[in-house]
């Protein structure tokens, strides 16, 4: 016994093994430390006495693995989903990502005036742009969009009723429950209409003195089909009166391009919208951030409300919205639209590509389609091509395999077998695709 206790390696010993000291850089000293005693401690409970100390090293070795790859990772996104949610959503332009380094890694004029040489006011150009860009008389930044409804309802509805169909009553990605904001914003959810139908007459009989507003959702991730109808923004418009307003929920941020079944901001201003929210990070292709557009007087009113303290974002976010949305006015593409415009011609030529370089008969060309999605258009495709492996492997060791590479490939699996869209390919990754498939192309 006493024997064994001694075969267990110093916590230092194991610290000075290359294996294990290059993860200092990747995931810091202290936590490689803390990985190996709690790999030693479980050594010691398990009695493993006999353990190799190239075994136990290994282990520890597992642990750090473990533990780096809940890092964010660069991947290479191949599931033909443009806009993806679980994968940082909209890549940011590297021109922008460019232009915002030295204001992010210098002081920067966040709230100075440089004309009057005194304390500025946050955002202001980022307003600008947004209300020049969405046809608004104003416009205001949060940190999402979950955020900007959250900070509209709590500002000009709590304890008053907001009207919201039955259709519209949605969850959008994980833990975004329209019901649910209305809930914490203390807002009187009444609902009208059923799942599939809501008239205009359905809007009239829930509306009364008490209502403050008709919140319109855009339904993002599901599609309705078959005997439905629904309510356009200019109908609700039509019929509120002064003192209610029409909230519209646009979600996926399209200003300029078109796109199936997308309604751009600037179209629910048009048509009489109080107040405009929108994520900047889904089909404007920029940062995270929510955005709110409309009424002069509204905005004011939740630019002063403590709540917007709370949610506004930071300097990196507002140098690089301001950024893109220059870009946007000059009609330079953020790289989600580039992708989404992407001739599928293209993609047909990158997939060929890639099959003759790997040369194998597991790799073929099929018809395949791809979707702006992070829950925009739903339900609207556009036809595209995709990579088939025909392995003799389950598609999820595959789908593994692929997702153990130095820069994760993330495919999709259909009836049964791994694809690989192209057409969600960004500058340089075609290659690095290339070569990282023909390294492990035999144990797929
Ligand atoms: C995506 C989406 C949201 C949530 O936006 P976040 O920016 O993720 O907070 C809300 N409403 C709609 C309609 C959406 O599409």
């Amino acid at each position: 016994m006493e024997k064994n206790r001694v075969s267990i390696p110093q916590v230092e010993t194991l610290l000075q093994q290359k294996k294990l000291s290059s993860y200092f850089d990747l995931i810091s000293r202290p936590i490689v430390t803390n990985l190996i005693r709690d790999e030693l401690n479980q050594i010691r409970e398990e009695k493993l006495f006999d353990l190799s100390f190239d075994k136990i090293v290994q282990r520890c070795e597992n642990r750090c693995a473990k533990v780096y790859k809940m890092r964010v990772h660069q991947v290479i996104n191949c599931t033909g989903v443009v806009v993806h949610t679980n994968l940082g959503r909209s890549p940011i332009s590297k021109a922008s990502w460019q232009a915002a380094t030295n204001l992010n890694t210098h002081y920067c004029s966040l709230e100075f005036n440089l004309e009057s040489g005194k304390r500025g006011q946050r955002n202001s150009l980022v307003e600008q742009l947004l209300a020049t860009l969405t046809e608004s008389e104003a416009a205001l930044v949060v940190n999402n969009n979950a955020a900007a409804i959250y900070l509209i309802l709590s500002t000009f509805a709590k304890r008053k009723e907001v009207v919201v169909s039955r259709g519209e009553l949605v969850q959008i990605g994980g833990g975004f429950r329209i019901p649910s904001i209305l809930k914490e914003s203390q807002a009187k959810l009444v609902e009208v209409g059923t799942t599939n139908i809501t008239t205009v007459d359905d809007y009239k009989e829930a509306l009364n003195e008490k209502s403050v507003a008709i919140l319109k959702v855009h339904r993002s991730n599901f599609a309705l089909r078959g005997f439905t109808d629904e309510v356009s923004t200019k109908e609700l418009s039509e019929l509120l009166d002064e003192n209610k307003l029409l909230i519209v929920d646009q979600g996926s941020g399209v200003l300029e391009a078109d796109l199936p079944g997308e309604q751009k901001v600037k179209e629910h201003i048009k048509m009489g919208a109080d107040l405009v929210s929108f994520s900047c990070d889904k089909a404007l292709g920029s940062v995270q951030a929510g955005a709110i557009v409309g009424s002069k007087k509204l905005i004011d009113k939740l630019i002063k409300s403590p709540l917007y303290r709370v949610l506004r974002p930071g300097k990196t976010v507002l140098t690089l919205l301001e950024e893109d949305l220059i870009n946007h006015l000059n009609k330079v593409d953020p790289p989600v639209l580039s992708l989404i415009k992407k001739e599928k011609e293209k993609v047909k030529e990158d997939s060929e590509k890639l099959i003759a370089f790997l040369n194998s008969e597991k790799f073929s060309l099929v018809e395949s389609k791809i979707t702006l999605g992070g829950g925009t258009t739903p339900d609207e495709n556009l036809d595209s091509y995709a990579v088939k492996i025909n392995s003799t492997k389950s598609a999820n060791t595959v789908m593994k395999i692929l997702r153990n590479q130095q820069v994760p490939i993330i495919g999709f699996i259909e009836k049964g077998k791994v694809h690989l869209n192209l057409a969600t390919l960004l500058e340089g990754e075609l290659e690095l695709l290339s070569t990282s498939l023909d390294k492990i192309k035999e144990l797929l």
